[in-house]
Protein backbone atom coordinates (compact mmCIF):
# COMPACT_ATOMS: atom_id res chain seq x y z
CA UNK A 1 0.00 0.00 0.00
CA UNK A 2 1.50 3.38 -1.13
CA UNK A 3 2.31 5.86 2.47
CA UNK A 4 -0.25 8.37 1.00
CA UNK A 5 -3.11 5.50 0.67
CA UNK A 6 -5.59 6.05 3.45
CA UNK A 7 -8.18 2.85 4.15
CA UNK A 8 -11.92 4.03 5.15
CA UNK A 9 -13.04 2.54 8.60
CA UNK A 10 -16.54 1.53 8.32
CA UNK A 11 -17.19 2.94 12.06
CA UNK A 12 -17.13 5.97 10.76
CA UNK A 13 -20.19 5.97 8.30
CA UNK A 14 -23.33 7.52 9.24
CA UNK A 15 -25.00 4.02 9.70
CA UNK A 16 -22.69 2.78 11.91
CA UNK A 17 -22.52 5.56 14.24
CA UNK A 18 -26.32 6.15 14.19
CA UNK A 19 -26.55 2.37 15.15
CA UNK A 20 -24.20 2.65 18.41
CA UNK A 21 -26.12 2.82 21.55
CA UNK A 22 -25.38 5.25 24.06
CA UNK A 23 -23.61 3.35 27.04
CA UNK A 24 -22.20 0.78 25.54
CA UNK A 25 -18.57 0.03 25.39
CA UNK A 26 -18.23 0.85 20.94
CA UNK A 27 -20.12 4.16 21.89
CA UNK A 28 -18.06 5.66 24.56
CA UNK A 29 -15.04 4.37 22.71
CA UNK A 30 -16.16 5.89 19.44
CA UNK A 31 -17.48 9.42 20.73
CA UNK A 32 -13.72 9.76 22.92
CA UNK A 33 -12.10 10.05 19.79
CA UNK A 34 -14.40 11.93 17.99
CA UNK A 35 -16.09 14.29 20.30
CA UNK A 36 -17.45 16.52 17.67
CA UNK A 37 -19.40 14.31 16.25
CA UNK A 38 -21.72 13.20 19.60
CA UNK A 39 -23.84 15.86 19.79
CA UNK A 40 -25.26 15.74 16.54
CA UNK A 41 -25.29 12.06 16.17
CA UNK A 42 -26.99 12.02 19.32
CA UNK A 43 -29.88 13.82 17.91
CA UNK A 44 -29.71 11.04 14.51
CA UNK A 45 -29.74 8.14 16.64
CA UNK A 46 -31.50 4.90 14.91
CA UNK A 47 -32.37 3.64 11.88
CA UNK A 48 -36.32 3.28 11.84
CA UNK A 49 -36.79 6.62 9.82
CA UNK A 50 -38.86 5.31 7.61
CA UNK A 51 -41.71 5.03 9.89
CA UNK A 52 -41.29 8.80 10.06
CA UNK A 53 -42.47 9.23 6.92
CA UNK A 54 -45.02 11.87 6.19
CA UNK A 55 -48.01 10.18 5.63
CA UNK A 56 -51.25 8.95 7.61
CA UNK A 57 -51.30 5.77 9.08
CA UNK A 58 -53.41 4.38 6.56
CA UNK A 59 -50.65 5.03 4.43
CA UNK A 60 -47.94 3.38 6.60
CA UNK A 61 -50.54 0.33 6.66
CA UNK A 62 -51.09 -0.15 3.41
CA UNK A 63 -47.35 0.59 2.05
CA UNK A 64 -44.74 0.04 4.56
CA UNK A 65 -45.69 -4.06 4.40
CA UNK A 66 -43.38 -3.67 0.94
CA UNK A 67 -40.25 -3.23 2.10
CA UNK A 68 -41.30 -5.70 5.63
CA UNK A 69 -39.35 -8.76 4.18
CA UNK A 70 -36.39 -6.80 2.51
CA UNK A 71 -34.23 -7.88 5.18
CA UNK A 72 -34.87 -11.22 5.10
CA UNK A 73 -34.93 -11.54 1.27
CA UNK A 74 -30.99 -10.11 1.24
CA UNK A 75 -30.44 -12.57 4.33
CA UNK A 76 -31.70 -15.51 2.26
CA UNK A 77 -28.95 -14.27 -0.57
CA UNK A 78 -26.31 -14.12 1.28
CA UNK A 79 -27.14 -17.39 2.75
CA UNK A 80 -27.40 -19.41 -0.37
CA UNK A 81 -23.84 -17.81 -1.68
CA UNK A 82 -22.05 -18.72 1.79
CA UNK A 83 -23.58 -22.75 1.02
CA UNK A 84 -22.43 -23.01 -2.34
CA UNK A 85 -19.10 -25.05 -2.60
CA UNK A 86 -16.75 -23.59 -4.61
CA UNK A 87 -15.27 -26.09 -6.86
CA UNK A 88 -12.23 -27.98 -6.90
CA UNK A 89 -11.38 -27.79 -10.47
CA UNK A 90 -11.00 -24.15 -12.13
CA UNK A 91 -12.47 -23.21 -15.53
CA UNK A 92 -10.90 -20.27 -17.51
CA UNK A 93 -13.27 -17.29 -17.97
CA UNK A 94 -12.84 -13.96 -19.67
CA UNK A 95 -13.55 -9.69 -18.62
CA UNK A 96 -15.28 -10.02 -21.45
CA UNK A 97 -18.06 -13.12 -20.86
CA UNK A 98 -18.46 -11.75 -17.18
CA UNK A 99 -19.60 -8.24 -18.64
CA UNK A 100 -21.68 -9.83 -21.31
CA UNK A 101 -22.97 -11.99 -18.27
CA UNK A 102 -23.93 -9.16 -15.95
CA UNK A 103 -25.48 -7.81 -19.11
CA UNK A 104 -27.80 -10.55 -19.30
CA UNK A 105 -28.49 -10.71 -15.76
CA UNK A 106 -29.80 -6.85 -16.28
CA UNK A 107 -26.60 -4.63 -15.48
CA UNK A 108 -26.28 -1.29 -17.23
CA UNK A 109 -22.29 -1.26 -16.99
CA UNK A 110 -19.67 -3.04 -15.52
CA UNK A 111 -16.00 -2.60 -15.00
CA UNK A 112 -12.73 -4.11 -12.62
CA UNK A 113 -11.00 -3.28 -9.89
CA UNK A 114 -7.79 -5.39 -8.80
CA UNK A 115 -7.73 -5.30 -5.57
CA UNK A 116 -5.27 -3.38 -3.24
CA UNK A 117 -5.50 -3.15 0.74
CA UNK A 118 -6.57 0.19 0.55
CA UNK A 119 -9.83 -0.54 -1.39
CA UNK A 120 -10.98 -2.23 1.78
CA UNK A 121 -12.72 -0.71 5.02
CA UNK A 122 -10.23 -1.56 7.95
CA UNK A 123 -13.01 -2.49 10.36
CA UNK A 124 -16.51 -3.66 10.33
CA UNK A 125 -19.08 -1.35 11.68
CA UNK A 126 -21.62 -3.15 12.76
CA UNK A 127 -23.90 -2.22 10.08
CA UNK A 128 -24.88 -5.87 9.49
CA UNK A 129 -27.40 -6.55 11.64
CA UNK A 130 -29.62 -7.79 9.10
CA UNK A 131 -27.24 -10.81 8.89
CA UNK A 132 -27.15 -11.03 12.92
CA UNK A 133 -23.21 -10.43 12.34
CA UNK A 134 -21.82 -9.20 15.34
CA UNK A 135 -18.87 -7.95 14.11
CA UNK A 136 -18.50 -4.22 15.12
CA UNK A 137 -14.78 -3.43 15.06
CA UNK A 138 -13.52 -6.21 13.69
CA UNK A 139 -10.61 -5.86 11.91
CA UNK A 140 -11.16 -6.94 7.85
CA UNK A 141 -8.28 -8.17 6.13
CA UNK A 142 -7.88 -7.94 2.32
CA UNK A 143 -8.48 -11.32 0.80
CA UNK A 144 -9.68 -11.44 -3.08
CA UNK A 145 -7.64 -10.34 -6.17
CA UNK A 146 -10.40 -8.92 -7.84
CA UNK A 147 -13.73 -6.71 -7.61
CA UNK A 148 -16.48 -7.21 -10.18
CA UNK A 149 -18.49 -3.97 -9.88
CA UNK A 150 -21.49 -3.71 -11.64
CA UNK A 151 -24.57 -0.94 -11.60
CA UNK A 152 -28.27 -0.91 -12.45
CA UNK A 153 -30.40 2.10 -13.14
CA UNK A 154 -33.14 3.26 -11.30
CA UNK A 155 -36.45 4.35 -13.05
CA UNK A 156 -37.03 8.06 -13.89
CA UNK A 157 -40.66 8.59 -13.18
CA UNK A 158 -39.90 6.67 -9.52
CA UNK A 159 -36.86 9.36 -9.00
CA UNK A 160 -38.25 12.11 -9.72
CA UNK A 161 -40.83 11.78 -7.40
CA UNK A 162 -37.95 12.08 -4.58
CA UNK A 163 -38.00 12.51 -1.31
CA UNK A 164 -41.35 10.22 -1.24
CA UNK A 165 -42.47 7.27 -1.05
CA UNK A 166 -41.67 6.16 -4.86
CA UNK A 167 -38.22 7.31 -4.65
CA UNK A 168 -37.14 4.53 -1.39
CA UNK A 169 -39.41 2.13 -3.09
CA UNK A 170 -37.28 2.54 -6.27
CA UNK A 171 -34.08 2.36 -4.16
CA UNK A 172 -35.19 -0.54 -2.40
CA UNK A 173 -35.87 -2.54 -6.25
CA UNK A 174 -32.23 -1.32 -6.91
CA UNK A 175 -30.91 -2.72 -4.02
CA UNK A 176 -32.62 -5.82 -4.61
CA UNK A 177 -31.58 -5.88 -8.41
CA UNK A 178 -28.23 -5.54 -7.34
CA UNK A 179 -27.95 -8.45 -4.86
CA UNK A 180 -29.64 -10.63 -7.31
CA UNK A 181 -27.43 -9.94 -10.02
CA UNK A 182 -24.76 -10.14 -6.88
CA UNK A 183 -25.95 -14.11 -6.16
CA UNK A 184 -26.05 -15.12 -9.44
CA UNK A 185 -22.68 -13.92 -10.30
CA UNK A 186 -21.13 -15.44 -6.92
CA UNK A 187 -23.05 -18.58 -7.50
CA UNK A 188 -21.22 -18.95 -11.09
CA UNK A 189 -18.06 -18.44 -10.53
CA UNK A 190 -18.14 -20.48 -7.08
CA UNK A 191 -18.96 -23.53 -9.70
CA UNK A 192 -16.28 -22.19 -11.86
CA UNK A 193 -13.81 -22.63 -8.85
CA UNK A 194 -13.08 -18.83 -7.97
CA UNK A 195 -14.04 -18.29 -3.86
CA UNK A 196 -16.35 -15.34 -4.48
CA UNK A 197 -17.78 -12.81 -2.06
CA UNK A 198 -21.47 -10.94 -2.49
CA UNK A 199 -21.91 -8.04 -1.08
CA UNK A 200 -25.24 -6.18 -0.77
CA UNK A 201 -26.43 -3.26 0.86
CA UNK A 202 -26.16 -5.19 4.33
CA UNK A 203 -22.57 -6.41 3.58
CA UNK A 204 -19.54 -5.02 2.57
CA UNK A 205 -15.52 -5.43 2.85
CA UNK A 206 -14.95 -2.29 0.29
CA UNK A 207 -16.66 1.23 0.47
CA UNK A 208 -18.53 1.18 -2.85
CA UNK A 209 -17.72 4.72 -4.76
CA UNK A 210 -13.80 4.24 -4.70
CA UNK A 211 -14.58 1.13 -6.84
CA UNK A 212 -16.90 1.89 -8.91
CA UNK A 213 -14.22 5.30 -9.52
CA UNK A 214 -11.68 2.86 -10.33
CA UNK A 215 -13.15 0.51 -12.65
CA UNK A 216 -14.23 3.44 -14.66
CA UNK A 217 -18.24 3.53 -14.26
CA UNK A 218 -17.87 7.28 -13.72
CA UNK A 219 -16.60 10.22 -11.88
CA UNK A 220 -17.29 11.28 -8.66
CA UNK A 221 -19.79 14.36 -8.36
CA UNK A 222 -20.69 17.27 -6.00
CA UNK A 223 -23.11 14.95 -4.37
CA UNK A 224 -20.19 12.71 -3.49
CA UNK A 225 -22.24 9.96 -6.01
CA UNK A 226 -20.57 8.05 -9.06
CA UNK A 227 -21.98 10.14 -11.81
CA UNK A 228 -22.06 7.74 -14.64
CA UNK A 229 -21.83 9.21 -18.09
CA UNK A 230 -24.92 8.04 -19.72
CA UNK A 231 -27.52 7.14 -16.17
CA UNK A 232 -25.91 9.86 -13.94
CA UNK A 233 -26.12 8.90 -10.40
CA UNK A 234 -29.38 7.26 -10.83
CA UNK A 235 -28.02 4.23 -10.50
CA UNK A 236 -27.46 1.46 -7.21
CA UNK A 237 -24.09 -0.14 -7.43
CA UNK A 238 -22.96 -3.34 -6.62
CA UNK A 239 -19.60 -5.38 -6.31
CA UNK A 240 -18.38 -9.19 -5.76
CA UNK A 241 -15.09 -9.81 -4.94
CA UNK A 242 -13.10 -12.67 -6.12
CA UNK A 243 -10.34 -14.74 -6.32
CA UNK A 244 -10.88 -14.95 -10.56
CA UNK A 245 -7.78 -12.89 -12.07
CA UNK A 246 -9.42 -10.43 -14.34
CA UNK A 247 -7.84 -7.22 -16.16
CA UNK A 248 -8.51 -3.97 -14.71
CA UNK A 249 -10.54 -0.89 -15.98
CA UNK A 250 -9.21 2.21 -14.90
CA UNK A 251 -11.28 5.59 -14.28
CA UNK A 252 -12.51 7.77 -16.44
CA UNK A 253 -12.62 11.24 -17.19
CA UNK A 254 -15.36 12.82 -19.59
CA UNK A 255 -15.09 16.57 -17.92
CA UNK A 256 -17.41 16.58 -14.72
CA UNK A 257 -15.11 18.63 -12.56
CA UNK A 258 -15.76 21.74 -14.97
CA UNK A 259 -19.04 21.10 -15.49
CA UNK A 260 -19.98 20.55 -12.12
CA UNK A 261 -18.27 23.78 -11.52
CA UNK A 262 -20.93 24.92 -13.73
CA UNK A 263 -23.75 23.10 -12.64
CA UNK A 264 -24.13 22.89 -8.81
CA UNK A 265 -27.89 21.78 -8.87
CA UNK A 266 -27.43 19.24 -6.62
CA UNK A 267 -25.81 21.74 -4.06
CA UNK A 268 -28.53 24.24 -4.77
CA UNK A 269 -31.57 21.61 -4.73
CA UNK A 270 -30.28 20.15 -1.55
CA UNK A 271 -33.30 20.35 1.40
CA UNK A 272 -30.39 20.44 4.08
CA UNK A 273 -27.23 21.60 2.74
CA UNK A 274 -25.48 18.75 2.96
CA UNK A 275 -23.78 19.45 -0.35
CA UNK A 276 -20.48 21.49 -0.55
CA UNK A 277 -18.38 22.58 -3.54
CA UNK A 278 -15.06 22.32 -1.79
CA UNK A 279 -12.86 19.86 -2.95
CA UNK A 280 -11.67 17.29 -0.91
CA UNK A 281 -8.97 14.13 -1.95
CA UNK A 282 -8.64 10.76 -0.40
CA UNK A 283 -6.16 8.43 -2.03
CA UNK A 284 -5.53 10.51 -5.52
CA UNK A 285 -9.75 10.69 -5.88
CA UNK A 286 -12.02 14.17 -5.80
CA UNK A 287 -14.65 14.36 -3.77
CA UNK A 288 -16.20 16.64 -2.33
CA UNK A 289 -16.87 17.91 1.35
CA UNK A 290 -19.89 16.85 2.73
CA UNK A 291 -22.19 17.13 5.67
CA UNK A 292 -23.58 13.27 6.57
CA UNK A 293 -25.24 14.54 9.87
CA UNK A 294 -27.41 17.23 7.66
CA UNK A 295 -28.21 14.32 4.83
CA UNK A 296 -28.91 11.86 7.65
CA UNK A 297 -31.46 14.41 9.63
CA UNK A 298 -33.31 14.56 6.20
CA UNK A 299 -34.22 10.73 5.97
CA UNK A 300 -35.19 11.11 9.45
CA UNK A 301 -37.32 13.92 8.78
CA UNK A 302 -38.82 12.61 5.43
CA UNK A 303 -38.79 8.98 5.98
CA UNK A 304 -36.96 8.62 3.02
CA UNK A 305 -33.48 8.48 1.81
CA UNK A 306 -34.47 11.40 0.10
CA UNK A 307 -32.80 11.09 -3.03
CA UNK A 308 -33.29 14.57 -4.39
CA UNK A 309 -30.13 14.93 -5.38
CA UNK A 310 -29.78 12.23 -7.77
CA UNK A 311 -32.80 13.43 -9.10
CA UNK A 312 -31.20 16.94 -9.63
CA UNK A 313 -28.66 15.61 -11.61
CA UNK A 314 -28.84 16.37 -15.25
CA UNK A 315 -26.69 13.63 -16.04
CA UNK A 316 -29.52 11.08 -14.84
CA UNK A 317 -31.71 12.42 -18.02
CA UNK A 318 -29.53 11.08 -20.66
CA UNK A 319 -27.12 13.49 -22.02
CA UNK A 320 -26.47 12.97 -25.54
CA UNK A 321 -23.60 11.21 -25.87
CA UNK A 322 -21.93 13.19 -28.85
CA UNK A 323 -21.95 16.57 -25.76
CA UNK A 324 -20.62 14.60 -23.40
CA UNK A 325 -17.46 13.29 -25.70
CA UNK A 326 -16.94 17.34 -26.54
CA UNK A 327 -16.92 18.90 -22.73
CA UNK A 328 -13.99 17.99 -21.91
CA UNK A 329 -12.15 20.13 -24.33
CA UNK A 330 -15.36 22.82 -25.06
CA UNK A 331 -16.68 24.73 -21.96
CA UNK A 332 -19.18 25.96 -24.35
CA UNK A 333 -20.99 22.44 -24.74
CA UNK A 334 -21.20 22.61 -21.15
CA UNK A 335 -23.05 26.05 -21.17
CA UNK A 336 -24.94 24.18 -23.93
CA UNK A 337 -25.85 20.75 -21.92
CA UNK A 338 -26.71 22.77 -18.84
CA UNK A 339 -28.86 25.45 -20.63
CA UNK A 340 -31.08 22.48 -22.15
CA UNK A 341 -31.24 20.88 -19.18
CA UNK A 342 -32.60 23.98 -17.13
CA UNK A 343 -35.05 24.61 -20.65
CA UNK A 344 -36.40 21.24 -20.30
CA UNK A 345 -36.80 20.66 -16.65
CA UNK A 346 -36.41 23.50 -14.42
CA UNK A 347 -33.96 23.41 -11.44
CA UNK A 348 -35.49 20.48 -9.86
CA UNK A 349 -37.35 18.02 -12.24
CA UNK A 350 -39.18 16.83 -9.34
CA UNK A 351 -43.29 15.50 -10.65
CA UNK A 352 -45.52 16.08 -8.06
CA UNK A 353 -48.49 14.09 -9.40
CA UNK A 354 -47.66 10.35 -7.46
CA UNK A 355 -47.15 6.94 -9.47
CA UNK A 356 -50.24 4.91 -9.91
CA UNK A 357 -48.84 2.79 -7.00
CA UNK A 358 -50.10 5.24 -4.54
CA UNK A 359 -52.32 7.61 -6.36
CA UNK A 360 -54.85 8.82 -4.42
CA UNK A 361 -52.94 9.18 -1.31
CA UNK A 362 -52.55 12.49 -0.33
CA UNK A 363 -48.90 14.17 -0.19
CA UNK A 364 -49.90 17.53 1.31
CA UNK A 365 -47.94 16.68 4.91
CA UNK A 366 -44.67 17.01 3.04
CA UNK A 367 -43.19 20.20 1.69
CA UNK A 368 -40.32 19.32 -0.18
S1 LIG B 1 -30.05 12.78 -0.12
FE1 LIG B 1 -31.18 14.73 0.13
S2 LIG B 1 -30.36 15.62 2.01
FE2 LIG B 1 -28.90 14.04 1.35
S3 LIG B 1 -27.41 15.13 0.10
FE3 LIG B 1 -28.97 14.33 -1.30
S4 LIG B 1 -30.42 16.05 -1.51
FE4 LIG B 1 -29.19 16.46 0.31
S1 LIG C 1 -26.10 17.85 -10.11
FE1 LIG C 1 -24.56 19.00 -11.24
S2 LIG C 1 -23.06 19.55 -9.65
FE2 LIG C 1 -24.26 17.88 -8.81
S3 LIG C 1 -23.14 16.01 -9.34
FE3 LIG C 1 -24.65 16.34 -10.97
S4 LIG C 1 -23.50 17.49 -12.52
FE4 LIG C 1 -22.32 17.66 -10.61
Amino acid sequence: MKKHHIRYDERHTMFSRARLKPGTKPYQDFYQTHPHLKKGDDALRGMDFMQNIRKSQTFKDTFLPLIDNDDNLIKAYHKITEEKPVSKQQKPIDKTQIKALLKSFGAVDSGIVRLQEHHYYSHHGGVNDVLNLDNYGHAIKARYRSAIVYLVSMDEKAMRRAPHFEEMLETKNGYHAVANIGTRLTLYLKALGYPTLLQSEAFHLTPLVPLAYDSGMGEIGMSNHIIHPQYGDRIRLGAVLTDLDLTPDQPIDFGLEAFCAQCGLCLINCPNQAIKHKKRWVNNRQFYQFDEQSCFKMFKTSGTDCGICIQSCPFSYHIDAALIAKMKDDEKSIDHVIKNHLHHHGRRPRIKEPLDIVKGEKDHENKH
